[in-house]
């Protein structure tokens, strides 16, 4: 792990504001999805993306009532949904 020597107090509802900086440097944009872990005693934080429900490809292209999936689930699922009709 790599200090950044940042360090920042957290509000009174528990936000914290990061940095412009580390946002740019892990390709983070504002209204990312951040996946929030713990790693023994550190809270760790991820740029949230989406898998295909299906495969787990982050190659994902459609999202439908929250959940997502790629192009090639998609082609399959219609191939089969093609052939049962
Ligand atoms: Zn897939």
């Amino acid at each position: 792990m790599t200090s950044t020597g940042i360090v920042r107090k957290l509000d009174r509802v528990g936000r914290v504001v990061i940095p412009h900086e580390i946002l740019g440097y892990l390709g983070i944009k504002v209204h990312d999805f951040i996946d929030i872990s713990i790693d023994n005693s550190n809270v760790v934080l991820h740029k949230f993306e989406p898998g295909c429900v299906f495969c787990g490809s982050h190659r994902v292209t459609s999202g439908h009532k929250g959940k997502f999936i790629c192009r090639d689930c998609r082609i399959q699922i219609h191939s089969i949904a093609q052939n049962v009709y």
